[in-house]
């Protein structure tokens, strides 16, 4: 296990001579154990490497409190930057969903955790905020991948929408709209179909079923353990699609969470979820302060 940051940075400045401010010898020696707190986090180099340099214009030749230590004062500044880029503009909670029926796509690689949020977030809206949802799963390439969505609707008593064989995507989606404008809903969610890796047919796909729905949130949906590689694919599913918004599954897990830093720094999207737990409650809002402690350590 690491040490966490607070007590790495105490005993870096414990060997330093106690000075009124931050010198910038103080700080470029804290900033060192901050970079490596961020790689071990799997913040992505460049994103450090910035990171740092924001930090260091912020914290040189500020005052030290007297209530705190350097060390202490450093990591403040830190934190606080942290929240600065992980913030986005408005609600995270808030999705767009007035005027129905109001379409919601979803989309992310396969095993990402696309179709267990479809359902969280489902739920979510059906409980706190009194809608009514209809899911649809699009993945004509696996059937199971649409019986899993079946079953937890049943679970969660949320409809979706009757399993038609042989139909494809865009089909879906539009007998989708149809039954949710037919059937009275407020919000209808497409799932759509994940594949291990992001190639050509599966961003088609996306884009196509995306200029029929005309979606007012276009989810992504990302495992927060995977680090850089999440990265790669928020910035080509923001490219080819455009996403309104992030949500980072597995925030339960042993990650530190650097994949939510890099992406707000590198697509700028803002993050809006994070899965924490396979139950279907196991969802929350994003918040900066919460995941900045995590990055930390
Ligand atoms: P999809 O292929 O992207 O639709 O992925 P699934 O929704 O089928 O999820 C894949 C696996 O990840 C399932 O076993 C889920 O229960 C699990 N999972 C999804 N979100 C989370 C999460 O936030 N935390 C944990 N621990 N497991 C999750």
């Amino acid at each position: 296990m690491f040490e966490n940051l607070s007590e790495r940075l105490s005993g870096v400045f414990d060997r330093l001579t106690k000075q009124g401010a931050l010198s910038d010898e103080d700080v470029k020696t804290a900033l060192r154990e901050v970079r490596v707190a961020l790689l071990e986090a799997d913040v992505s180099l460049p994103v450090a490497r910035d990171f740092i340099k924001t930090v260091q214009e912020k914290a040189t030749g500020q005052a030290v409190t007297k209530s705190v230590t350097p060390g202490q004062q450093v990591v403040k500044i830190v934190h606080d930057a942290l929240v600065d880029v992980l913030r986005g503009e408005g609600d995270p909670g808030k999705l767009k969903i007035d005027n129905p029926p109001a379409p919601i796509l979803m989309v992310g690689l396969q095993g990402s955790g696309k179709t267990t949020t479809t359902a969280k977030l489902a739920k979510r809206m059906k409980e706190k905020d009194g809608k009514r949802v209809l899911m649809a799963s699009l993945d004509t390439n696996r059937p199971a991948a649409m019986e899993q969505l079946a079953i937890l609707g049943a679970q969660i008593g949320v409809d979706t929408l009757p399993i038609v064989k042989g139909e494809n995507p865009v089909q879906i989606a539009r007998r989708a709209k149809t039954q949710a404008s037919l059937g009275g809903y407020d919000v209808y969610m497409l799932d759509t179909a994940g594949r291990l890796h992001i190639d050509a047919e599966l961003i088609q796909q996306a884009a196509d079923v995306r200029d029929v729905a005309n979606p007012r949130e276009t989810l992504l949906v990302v495992d927060g353990l995977t680090g850089q590689d999440a990265v790669n694919v928020a910035t080509e599913f923001d490219d080819k699609i455009g996403v309104t918004g992030v949500v980072l599954t597995r925030m339960d897990g042993d990650g530190r969470g650097g994949a939510a830093l890099s992406m707000r720094a590198v697509t700028g999207k803002p993050i809006r979820f994070v899965g924490i737990g396979e139950k279907m409650d196991a969802i929350e809002t994003f918040e900066p302060e919460r995941v900045a402690g995590r990055i930390l350590g």
